[in-house]
């Protein structure tokens, strides 16, 4: 992977010593299926798949010395080996004081989310994420946008779109008072702005403008080492920096944290909660035996807490960040020097292509994401997923859509699972999809699930 000379090519900076066939269904096959899973590819069995790039969620390739952990799982139900290795790992690389693990993300996202928030609160982020946002409301919060607004426009190159517009929160704490604002909610590398990075200055300035207000961060840390990758490539000052210490200096920004460990730790489930406040802590500790298990694993199986502490020391590793980043690059570059409308900058863990760009003859109405998903695993049996209206959901009061900005299609690459061929393939289907635009038809909603439409929903052809 180290290349002294820029004009030199990199290659993955690791051996593959076990495979997994994966093979391509013919193309009547491919249309059958993906009707038979309403034009959802979120339905279509994995089998009927050639590349997937639906998510990076628990998709990695796990390491020869992440499977030895895995052998060293201490399965006791309390007090487990794994777990105080966890801790340790999370103290060291990321610095908080407090572990919860819990069975995945959306888990601590629950717990953080019922301790914290009141009836009537806001919970101000940089841009919602679904899981989170969902939380956020069902504990009786209300979600409100302060991201740039530069992370709403697909084609402006910020090269932190994830930053906060500090006015538009201090507007808001005035607006309804500090006490009303239980904590302002971060994510690094914000996956709905397209794997987007915050900043380090911006994040310094948020922490001072909330310490005046006395109202704490929570940190959405899924993807904290790809943030730290950008950083180190694009903020002044961070050139040298190793990327271990860009993530330790996030996070003691914040005051704790929900993760899924699915992503940027490498392991296929798992998650935690971390905080610094010891009474939070405790209030924690104890709700996660209701809804997950005992604090000592949290949903997890030592195995899997073993992996996910080899994991996090893993995801900090320089050439394994570079390579991983460096790879949805790749296929970014190759997209755009195609003429296909993505979101730039490219992103940390996948590309976005432009859906109501490259399908300007439907209608938001008309799902145009969606139906571009399912036209392209039609193409070649790749599967991605849709990131617009239908992810969006309903407004929680008139019951409408949510229109969002962004009509997106998310090429999402897991880490260390695919090799650069594989990305080849990938764009030249989107190519081959694009050029043939015109004859791409739009969905309709044929079922709708009242939660988390996207997952669920089936659709018809208009
Ligand atoms: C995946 C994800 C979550 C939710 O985590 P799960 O492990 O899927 O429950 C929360 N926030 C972000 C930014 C994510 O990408």
């Amino acid at each position: 992977m180290t290349t002294e000379n820029k004009n030199r090519s990199w290659a993955e900076p690791y051996r593959i010593k076990m495979v997994e066939p994966v093979k391509m269904i013919s193309r009547e096959e491919r249309e059958e299926a993906i009707k038979e899973a309403g034009y959802n590819t979120f339905l279509l069995r994995s089998d009927e798949v050639y590349i997937d790039l639906l998510t990076d969620s628990g998709t990695s390739a796990m390491s020869d010395r992440q499977w030895a952990g895995m052998m060293m799982g201490d399965e006791a139900y309390a007090g487990s080996r794994n777990f105080y290795n966890l801790e340790e790992a999370i103290q060291e690389y990321y610095g908080y004081d407090y572990v919860v693990p819990t069975h995945q993300g959306r888990a601590a996202e629950h717990i953080i989310s019922q301790l914290l928030i009141k009836e009537g609160d806001y919970v101000p982020g940089n841009m919602y994420f679904t899981t989170t946002k969902l939380h956020q409301e069902l504990a009786g919060g209300t979600f409100t946008d302060i991201i740039i607004d530069e992370a709403h426009d697909p084609e402006n190159e910020h090269p932190f779109k994830a930053n906060v517009n500090l006015e538009k929160l201090e507007n808001l704490i005035k607006e309804k008072g500090a006490d009303r604002i239980p904590y302002v909610s971060i994510a690094t590398s914000v996956n709905m702005a397209g794997g987007q990075p915050i900043s380090m200055k911006n994040l310094k300035a948020l922490r001072a403008l909330t310490n005046k207000y006395d109202i704490p961060i929570i940190h959405d840390m899924t993807r904290v080492a790809e943030n730290a990758y950008f950083i180190k490539q694009r903020e002044e000052g961070y050139e040298d920096v190793p990327i271990k210490e860009i993530v330790h200096k996030i996070c003691s920004l914040t005051d704790g944290a929900t993760m899924s460990a699915k992503k940027d730790a490498l392991v296929n489930i798992g998650g935690f909660l971390a905080l610094n406040d010891k009474k939070l802590y405790e209030q924690a500790q104890n709700m996660v035996v209701v809804y997950e298990g005992l604090h000592t694993y949290g949903g997890m199986a030592g195995r899997d807490m073993e992996a996910l502490a080899i994991g996090i020391t893993e995801s900090v590793d320089e050439d394994h960040i570079r390579a991983r980043v460096g790879q949805v690059q790749y296929l970014g570059e190759r997209l755009i020097e195609m003429g296909i409308p993505v979101v730039r900058p490219i992103g940390s863990h996948g590309v976005f292509l432009n859906a109501k760009k490259i399908l300007p003859h439907l209608s938001q109405d008309e799902l145009p994401a969606q139906a571009l998903a399912a036209a392209l695993y039609v193409d070649s049996g790749v599967r991605s997923m849709e990131r617009g209206v239908v992810s969006a959901g309903r407004n929680q009061e008139t019951g409408e859509h949510n229109y969002p900005a962004l009509e997106l299609v998310r090429l999402t690459i897991p880490r260390r699972a695919y090799t650069q061929a594989h990305m080849d393939v990938v764009a030249e289907s989107v190519e081959a999809v694009y050029k043939n635009r015109e004859n791409v038809s739009g969905l309709a909603f044929d079922y709708e699930p009242e939660y988390l439409r996207f997952f669920q929903s089936r659709f018809k052809k208009v």
